[in-house]
């Protein structure tokens, strides 16, 4: 053997890096980099925190959504924060060989920050560069459709650049009876309807954001396992999951990393893409859950492509754009060993 030779550790990086990807579950706010924070407060943020640390486990969502909603308020203070940090994360992204993201910014901006919506969402629409596709998502919290903020969220939905909403939120709080109706509403208008569901409650919620919300893609949603039933509705109507391995191991959503069930739903015929959906709270790459699947749960190359070639094929991009870096994934496994 080659004593030059690449480690296997190496040749799985750099097979990892070769691979175009996508990140479809990425919460703009989430996404916010250590840098930024700590340039904007910096006697407060001085180093990342303990939760950066992969032994680190978040003691309920209440633990992490109240250390999250902290950085958020500390630093997303107007519009033009919002594409001063998407300005950094879509080139960061471009720069991991990201071809296409799909972000949400929190409707509690406009709620609680006091900013305008639409303006955020041009905001982050001006801070695309070239070569990356995003789509804009805004996201929703199931008590989120209130008596101040019924109309802005009606008026979102004819916003030039937002491609679609997103629930998420605490999943135990009940989802407001006017949801159902407004995910309608915004499938009319032209817009794209994810919901996070099958992370805090069971595989019973993925099947009322399915058949209720009419959601056409669903964020985690690992609980699906839960209930052959609802994986089988999942694998029918060809609705995707945007899973979050790092995420779902950090909130304690699965006990451990090799427990996680992104294989058995892959087998159940489950579109399965990954993503990091909070990096600011996790510390992690997209490439970290990538190694994830690879080292915890044994998923070969060839299994890594499926899951990069999946991001491409749910992405909200016509085929003549898809289809050429599906068939560059394809021609990265077909050469096999990657020096
Ligand atoms: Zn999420």
């Amino acid at each position: 053997m080659n004593s030059s030779a690449p480690s296997p550790e190496t040749e799985l990086a750099r097979f990892i890096a070769a691979l175009p990807k996508t990140e479809t579950h990425l919460h703009i706010e989430g996404a916010l980099p250590w840098e930024l924070l700590c340039r904007a407060n910096p006697a407060k943020y001085p180093s990342p925190p303990a939760s950066w640390h992969p032994d680190f486990r978040f003691r309920s969502f209440a633990h992490f959504e109240g250390e999250l909603l902290g950085y958020a308020g500390d630093y997303f203070q107007s519009p033009e924060r919002y594409h001063e940090c998407a300005k950094a994360v879509f080139a960061d992204r471009l720069a991991r060989n990201i071809h296409y993201v799909e972000t949400s910014f929190a409707s509690g901006c406009i709620d609680f920050m006091g900013l305008d919506g639409r303006a955020v969402c041009d905001a982050i629409r001006a801070a695309v560069p070239a070569g990356l596709e995003v789509r804009i998502f805004l996201g929703i919290h199931h008590n989120g459709w209130t008596e101040k903020m019924s109309p802005v969220l009606e008026s979102a939905l004819s916003w030039p650049n937002l491609d679609g909403i997103d629930l998420h939120g605490a999943e135990d709080i009940p989802v407001d009876p006017a949801a159902p109706a407004y995910f309608r509403r915004a499938r009319g208008a032209g817009k794209f309807t994810k919901a996070h569901a099958g992370e805090f409650q069971g595989a019973g919620f993925v099947r009322f954001a399915v058949e209720e919300l009419g959601a056409q893609r669903i964020e985690h949603g690992v609980r699906a396992i839960e209930d052959p039933a609802v994986a089988a509705l999942l694998a029918e109507r060809r609705i995707a999951l945007d899973v979050c391995p790092v995420s779902n191991v950090k909130l304690r959503v699965v006990p451990s990393a090799a427990a996680h069930p992104i294989r058995r739903l892959m087998d159940s015929g489950v579109a399965c893409t990954v993503s990091t959906d909070d990096p600011v709270s996790f510390g992690n790459t997209p490439e970290d859950e990538y190694l994830l699947l690879a080292r915890d749960l044994g998923f070969s190359k060839n299994e890594l492509a499926r899951v990069a070639r999946t991001g491409f094929e749910v992405a909200l991009a016509p085929a003549e754009w898809k289809n050429p870096r599906i068939r560059q994934i394809d021609e990265i496994v077909s050469q096999g060993t990657l020096v």
